[in-house]
């Protein structure tokens, strides 16, 4: 898509800290990082979101996910690291091209504010009545 930041980078018109790179997913480094190691997987595909992502781009990202969780393991030795995926302008989304965050958490970093959050007891009746949509549209 000729106006998306990420396919500009995968085209090679932007620059990016490149850390992977296949056929179909480029990884590079987020450069508002949150923390230390902050990186993005793409597919090279422009899509959205996961609602348009094929179950193989979807595996090979997770792929890619597992392969350099270990490789950021290897290097900094985080205490953590967040996987996240944002769908959608209402949950942040902001890069409207499909992305996978991987944010390791170091020693001395604190927590990560967005994985806090409080634990108050929902309504039983509306968790069913929704679980109950959810499972009867499972396809
Ligand atoms: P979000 O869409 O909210 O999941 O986050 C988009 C992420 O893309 C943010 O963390 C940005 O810092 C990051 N970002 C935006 N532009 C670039 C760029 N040119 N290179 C690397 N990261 C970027
Ligand atoms: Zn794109």
């Amino acid at each position: 898509m000729s106006d998306c930041i990420f396919c500009k980078i995968i085209k090679g018109e932007i620059p990016c800290f490149k850390v992977y790179e296949d056929d179909s997913v480029l990884a590079f480094a987020d450069i508002n990082p949150i923390s230390k190691g902050h990186i993005l997987i793409i597919p090279k595909r422009h899509i959205e979101n996961m609602w348009e992502a094929t179950e193989e781009e979807l595996v090979t990202v997770m792929r890619t996910a597992k392969k350099l969780i270990h490789a950021i393991k290897d290097a900094i030795n985080p205490e953590g690291v967040a996987v996240l995926q944002l769908n959608g302008k209402a949950v942040n989304q902001v890069v409207m091209h499909y992305h996978f965050h991987l944010i390791p958490r170091s020693e001395g970093e604190g927590k990560l504010s967005m994985t806090e959050w409080e634990l108050i007891p929902g309504n039983m009746e509306e968790i069913k009545q929704t679980v109950g949509k959810i499972t009867a549209a499972i396809k």
